[in-house]
């Protein structure tokens, strides 16, 4: 079977299909507002482990779990009155709670990392939400790449992911491209304050509109507020989203060995090729492109792709995060321990 092959209309049948595919430990891939996510129970040890076999994750990094209503939290974890208010005022959408776990939550301990949280997300995307309800449980469902690669923003970008070495990817819904672009803002109340662990669309001003609980965000360069040393998430890696091709940040000018990721109206002309993620500067607009424009500048061979400078304001603070993480040279470290890992199954 072709990798495309594996891409099913999202139809009532499919989508039951699917949902039974999970329910016996199989895993599906389908749409969210965001990116791709590639699903299992997450419940079943079993089904979670062969997401971290498929996407060569190291097991230290855990996973976030899909519900499709926020009544069904208290199922798995604890709401404090502030992550309640948060959770009402952002799901379902683009926007996930790392909460403390309950003892007897069921869920697989290879979800958690063996950690007393739980991230949690509410998801909005249609075909996520029917899945979801057919599936009645937690759906653990990290992107749908190879870990550290670019994320999936189309059926076909998953199909491409895993090639013709698909492993237990089963199916994959296809539900056109993702509206938000980039990863779920991912959030943690603590007694003094709400981390923010990711940036996404959900913004630090989103945020306050709701509460007024003391704000930090992770990103030490970016931080437009105050950083926080005790703040960690362990997939938070330096090199993420990371194309073949190198990528040069802030670009005033570019070579004409090199691809032009553009923002706005005046980009430097004489690149080998050219896209440009929101000619009229529309940041949400970039957001949705982000992905999809840096896989296909990356099929082209050039020598880099220059990033025209993107405003550090909304989602552009989740933007120039996955560009500066896309930026950063592969560490070693994290190819040495997946190598580790396969020899020690
Ligand atoms: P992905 O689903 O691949 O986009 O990545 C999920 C992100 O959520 C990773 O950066 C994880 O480290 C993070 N994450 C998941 N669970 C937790 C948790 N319990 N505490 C902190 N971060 C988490
Ligand atoms: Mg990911």
């Amino acid at each position: 079977m072709t990798p495309e092959n594996r891409i099913f209309e999202s139809n009532a049948i499919n989508c039951n299909h699917a949902s039974r595919t999970i329910s016996h430990g199989g895993l599906v891939s389908f749409p969210t507002e965001t990116v791709y996510g590639i699903g299992a129970d997450a419940m079943n040890e079993e089904a979670v482990a062969k997401i971290f076999t498929a996407k060569k994750r190291p097991s230290f990094n855990p996973l976030i779990i899909h519900l499709h209503d926020i009544d069904e939290v208290e199922k798995y974890a604890y709401l404090d009155g502030i992550s309640r208010r948060l959770g009402n005022a952002f799901w379902p959408g683009p926007f996930t709670m790392v909460l403390p776990i309950k003892k007897n939550s069921g869920i697989s301990s290879l979800v958690t990392a063996g950690g007393d949280t739980i991230a949690i997300r509410i998801p909005r995307n249609a075909i996520a939400r029917k899945l979801l309800k057919l599936f009645g449980g937690a759906i653990a469902a990290p992107s749908a790449n190879l870990s550290g690669g670019v994320s999936p923003t189309t059926a076909q970008h998953v199909a491409h992911e895993f090639g013709s070495d698909f492993g237990d990817l089963e199916m994959i819904l296809e539900g056109g491209s993702c509206t938000q672009g980039v990863e779920s803002t991912i959030i943690q109340v603590t007694k003094n304050d709400i981390k923010i662990l990711r940036p996404g669309s959900i913004t630090v001003e989103d945020i306050k509109k709701v509460t007024n609980h003391p704000l930090y965000i992770k990103s030490e360069k970016y931080s437009p507020i105050e950083i926080s040393p005790l703040l960690i998430s362990p997939g938070l890696m330096k090199s993420h989203y990371a194309p073949n091709t190198k990528i040069r940040l802030d670009a005033a000018d570019v070579n004409e060995d090199e691809a032009m990721l553009g923002f706005g109206k005046n980009c430097p002309s004489g690149a080998q090729d050219f896209r440009n993620l929101s000619p009229d500067g529309d940041l949400h607009e970039a957001a949705a492109n982000l992905f999809s424009m840096i896989r296909e500048l990356d099929q082209i061979g050039a020598a880099a792709i220059a990033v025209s400078p993107i405003p550090m304001a909304g989602v552009g603070i989740a933007i120039n995060d996955r560009l500066e993480r896309a930026a950063a040279p592969k560490e070693k470290s994290h190819e040495k321990i997946i190598k580790k890992q396969a020899l020690n199954r």
